[in-house]
């Protein structure tokens, strides 16, 4: 693609030397796993973040799943989720044979619809898990009332949201805990696979760090069984690089939004609408159309990408089909899957691409 949806080149040589030397003093340092960059990198969130604990992990899904089981969630527990959002979201709550209920999404957020909650709520019920999608955080202040009214646990799906604010406060810091990940796409991503959950209780950072190293919290001693997901230093070192700029890299992204939103102005078009008092980091920026197929075919054409984020909601997906939902269940969800087309965004993307890309888009709709 001419245009791509990320350009990581780009980002990577405009920091070519001091990812180098952070490469070198690792190797030659032969310290590769539970090192000092993993140490500095979870504090350096943490403190981003004004919490007290960063957990490194493996990858954003293993953060969600060592969430729900440092939080003591199992076996015939329920959690409510969105149904509009990534399959991991959900299958870490699958893993631990708790059983995923889906919840309609607020159409001008894509996020969690708060007023569809409560009645979702049983007396299995241990958690809701909001996903703040595209870099929007969700409704945070319903969220939490909810979940402190009925006891609940609220972690927060926040991979493509670091950096992002709900009334002035980090998303990820709201929660029991927050998930980040960072594979290379998202807003701060490493050369791999990476993630890490922020905490400010320390029974969870310690169950956490305890599970990401296979139960053990002494060498060779075991209490429970546990896993390989640590965040290895390499990627450790990367990030700390990276961490540095990642509120110029977010400045950039909504540069860009803005960028569009104007050029796209009198089309009919539905813009990503940042709420009042939130700070939305455009993970993606993500347009609704009926006219999706035809815009996504042009700008093909142009040699410029384009991706559905998401085409079918995880209510309908074939792997959920013995949950009993049906089409028609959670119809918000259902109708954006047909509608929503995302953009290329990331720091790095010219003015000029974006009227390029706005022009196609143009033609297209005339
Ligand atoms: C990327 C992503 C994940 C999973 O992160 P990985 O690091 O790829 O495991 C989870 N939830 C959402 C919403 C994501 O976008």
């Amino acid at each position: 693609m001419r245009i791509p949806m990320v350009d990581l080149r780009a980002q990577f040589l405009d920091i070519e030397p001091e990812i180098k030397e952070k490469l070198n003093e690792i190797i030659e340092s032969t310290r590769f796993i539970l090192g000092p960059n993993l140490d500095a990198l979870e504090k350096e969130i943490a403190s981003y973040h004004g919490v007290k604990y960063g957990v490194g992990l493996a990858s954003g899904t293993d953060a969600l799943h060592l969430s729900l089981r440092s939080l003591g969630i199992g076996q015939g527990d329920e959690v409510i989720t969105t149904t509009f959002t990534f399959i991991a979201t959900a299958e870490v709550i699958s893993y631990i044979g708790a059983r995923p209920v889906f919840v309609d999404i607020d159409p001008s957020t894509f996020n969690i619809d708060p007023s569809k909650i409560e009645g979702k709520i049983t007396d299995k019920t241990k958690a809701i898990m909001p996903v703040h999608l595209f870099g929007q955080p969700a409704d945070m202040d319903p969220i939490l009332s909810m979940a402190g009214h009925y006891n609940l646990m609220v972690i927060e799906d926040s991979a493509q949201a670091f950096g992002a604010e709900y009334k002035g406060k980090k998303v990820g810091a709201f929660g029991d805990t927050g998930c980040f990940s960072f594979y290379p796409s998202k807003n701060l991503g490493c050369y791999g696979d990476g993630g890490m959950l922020i905490t400010s209780k320390s029974d969870i950072a310690e169950r956490a760090k305890s599970l990401r190293n296979h139960g053990s919290k002494e060498l060779y001693h075991h209490s429970e069984i546990g896993f390989n997901s640590r965040l290895d230093e390499i990627q450790a070192g990367i990030l700390r690089v990276k961490l540095k700029r990642i509120n110029e890299y977010n400045r950039k992204r909504r540069d860009k939004a803005l960028i569009y939103s104007e050029r796209l102005k009198g089309l009919p078009l539905i813009f990503p609408e940042e709420r009042p008092e939130r700070h939305h980091v455009y993970n993606q920026y993500t347009i609704r159309t009926k006219k999706r197929d035809l815009i996504r075919n042009s700008l093909k054409d142009k040699s410029i990408a384009s991706v559905i984020y998401y085409p079918l909601p995880l209510h309908l997906q074939e792997v959920y089909r013995d949950l009993g939902y049906r089409e028609g269940d959670l119809p918000e969800s259902e109708k954006a899957s047909k509608e929503v087309l995302s953009l290329p965004i990331y720091p790095e993307l010219t003015e000029g691409h974006i009227d390029e890309i706005c022009e196609v888009i143009r033609k297209a709709l005339s």
